[in-house]
């Protein structure tokens, strides 16, 4: 007679261990020793900058007390210093207005000595964000966040790309993979990340698809691809049966969770311990694409002032 399974007798799930066996943990792309390299050549293309008479200058709008966006903000202030960039925040007032911020903005735009501009997010309730970063002169908009840029990317043109995506970009390349005719699967699809993720996997000539929460059976789907970008933001989302063997994980998620003893941590969209377990390479959370991410942000920087 065939096995009846009920609500009460739940399958017990084969241990990833025994279903491959011979597996070795994945290799680690380490995200703070790749942006160490990149900082050091950001900063000596600084210095060289400086030497010319052209310092490097990136200019950050913050509108309101956001306590995310003043950490993150104190964060850019420490790296610019350390790579050579000099960096000035322009703190404006929680109920700020549209006006306020894109005057800002156009202001930054016209000044010479400014050779980067971004705008920290949130913005105040009611002022369009959109509508405020399609103001950021596109050869000053280190984020990549203008729709002109955005839309280089599609057309594969020199310009300035959104700092994540370049950051997940970097970490495959240094796996040494080749990309052509390797299946990618990117999860989640916000214009910022995912997108511009799966843009740049199909200009490296991969087979791309582009996933979000209406993707059905997106576990089959993850098993088949070489390179799994995990981009959702939903803690432990992707499982290590999700993954094909000797595949490369990139883990973009930042989400934070209480544990058990009530302490809050920083957990990707990936369960790491079970991943390693499978995949061929792999990105941890804390010290993958957020590290790498920062680097970007310095690295596009120091390229808008080479323009
Ligand atoms: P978002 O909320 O704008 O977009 C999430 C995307 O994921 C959407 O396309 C949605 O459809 C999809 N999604 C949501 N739940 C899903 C599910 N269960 N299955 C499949 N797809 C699902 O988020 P975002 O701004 O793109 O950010 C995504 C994550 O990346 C967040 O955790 C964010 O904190 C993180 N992030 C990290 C960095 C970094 O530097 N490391 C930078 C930016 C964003």
């Amino acid at each position: 007679m065939d096995a009846v399974l009920t609500d009460d007798v739940a399958p017990t799930p084969t241990p990833l261990k025994l279903l491959y066996p011979l597996a070795v943990p994945a290799a680690l792309i380490d995200g703070r020793q790749l942006a160490a390299v990149v900082k050091r050549d950001v900063a000596a293309r600084v210095r060289t900058q400086t030497e010319r008479g052209r310092p490097v200058r990136l200019d950050a709008v913050l509108a309101g007390d956001d306590s995310g966006a003043t950490l993150y903000a104190e964060s850019q202030a420490r790296t610019c210093a350390e790579a050579g960039i000099a960096y000035h925040l322009h703190r404006l007032d929680h109920d700020a207005s549209y006006e306020d911020v894109a005057g800002r903005v156009l202001l930054l735009n016209s000044d010479e000595a400014v050779s980067a501009i971004m705008v920290h997010l949130p913005l105040p309730a009611g002022v369009p964000t959109e509508r405020v970063q399609s103001l950021i002169a596109p050869d000053k908009d280190v984020e990549g966040v203008n729709p002109a840029n955005i839309g280089n990317v599609v057309y594969g043109r020199r310009s300035l790309v959104p700092c994540t995506a370049l950051a997940v970009m970097e970490m495959i390349e240094s796996t040494g993979l080749d990309l052509p005719g390797k299946r990618c699967l990117v999860v989640g699809a916000s214009n910022i990340v995912g997108k511009p993720i799966a843009v740049l996997l199909m200009r490296a000539e991969a087979t791309v698809v582009s996933t979000n929460k209406y993707t059905p059976d997106l576990p089959a789907l993850a098993r088949q691809a070489d390179v799994l970008v995990a981009a959702a933001g939903v803690a432990a989302l992707v499982g290590g049966d999700w993954i094909k063997p000797g595949a490369v994980v990139v883990d973009v998620g930042i989400n934070r969770v209480k544990g058990p003893d009530g302490k809050t941590t920083t957990v990707g969209d990936v369960r790491f311990a079970e991943a390693r377990e499978v995949a061929g390479w792999i990105s941890p959370v804390p010290g993958g694409v957020g590290p790498m991410t920062v680097a970007m942000l310095l690295r596009n920087t120091v390229e808008a002032a080479e323009r």
